[in-house]
């Protein structure tokens, strides 16, 4: 049995013996005060997960077999983003998305001091080199930004980004999705060998990027968003370590799709070709088209999804 294997079941049995002592107090005292005493005895179990077991994850994590990528193929790592997400308030650890802000800061829930995107122990799990995995890549961004900074000023362009970053954050989180700022644009990783996607990946990514795609005509936002998302092996993990260790990817897919992503137009979304083939049950109505990408040898088929255009666009 791995390392991971033993982490999981620690930490399972600690939760499940939080509840059997809620539980209990519950039958025995009363229904309220067996409630009320839950709430912190999990909130804390919260804390101690993302704080206080650092040291654990430090020592049962190696360079090869770095703790954070076997969780996520176990799902221990989708369970736990489904049950972290719904508690208060950001900003959150780009991982386990447990927060800083809110509950997460009453219970000492703090950012790693060397990487305040994540938790501490996310950073101490996360992986010190590159790994090949299987990975959708999801780049999206606001069509003419460039355009529009140059005629606004800089609080205005700001307050755009941070909008668009909290849309796409919001949005996109609601998947096993692991989002990057970069500039402007918003980069999403899915690791395929994550329960919650394997087979469906392709599905997800494109139910993300429609919902994303509305979230920002609908949010008031001047400008549309443009998407591209391509799927296949990558390096994943982090590309420095020491302060700059983060989880990220690097290879011909990440350009693929963000150079897809540049091609896309106003609310359109551009997938690959291998994106659109892996899409189950009946395609979704889409224009086929060649691009000559910048850097690539050769024409790349695309997909073009333009039911999302309002007439006249
Ligand atoms: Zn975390």
């Amino acid at each position: 049995m791995t390392k991971a294997r033993y982490f999981e079941i620690g930490l399972v049995s600690l939760e499940l013996v939080a509840v059997l002592i809620a539980t209990g107090i519950a039958v025995y005292v009363s229904v309220w005060v067996g409630v009320l005493l839950l709430v912190p005895l999990l909130l804390s179990l919260v804390a101690l997960v993302c704080n206080f077991d650092a040291w654990i994850v430090r020592r049962i994590s190696t360079p090869d077999n770095p703790l954070i990528l076997s969780l996520c193929a176990s799902g221990f790592v989708g369970v736990h983003r489904r049950v972290l997400r719904l508690l208060p308030s950001s900003p959150r650890c780009r991982f386990c998305l447990v927060p800083f802000g809110g509950v997460g800061k009453a219970f000492g829930i703090r950012p790693s001091g060397t990487n305040p995107n994540y938790c501490r122990s996310c950073f101490e799990g996360l992986p010190t080199k590159t790994h090949e995995l299987d990975v959708g890549v999801l780049f999206a961004d606001l069509r003419g930004f460039t355009s529009w900074s140059e005629t606004h000023g800089s609080d205005a362009v700001a307050d755009l980004v941070s909008r668009f970053y909290a849309t796409a954050n919001r949005v996109l989180t609601a998947d096993d999705a692991f989002v990057d700022f970069i500039g402007d644009q918003v980069m999403a990783i899915y690791v395929v060998d994550m329960p919650s996607l394997r087979e469906k990946t392709a599905d997800v990514m494109l139910a993300a990027a429609r919902r994303l795609v509305d979230a920002v005509r609908q949010g008031g936002q001047p400008l549309p968003v443009g998407v591209g998302m391509h799927i296949g092996r990558a390096q994943v993990g982090s590309l420095a370590t020491g302060v700059s260790k983060n989880f990220t990817a690097i290879g011909d897919v990440v350009n693929t799709a963000s150079r897809l992503q540049n091609a896309a137009g106003a609310n359109e979304i551009l997938v690959s070709e291998k994106i659109y083939g892996a899409l189950s049950g009946e395609k979704p109505h889409a224009d086929r088209t060649t691009l000559e990408l910048k850097g690539k040898a050769e024409q790349q088929t695309a997909f073009i999804l333009r039911q999302l255009r309002q007439p006249g666009e």
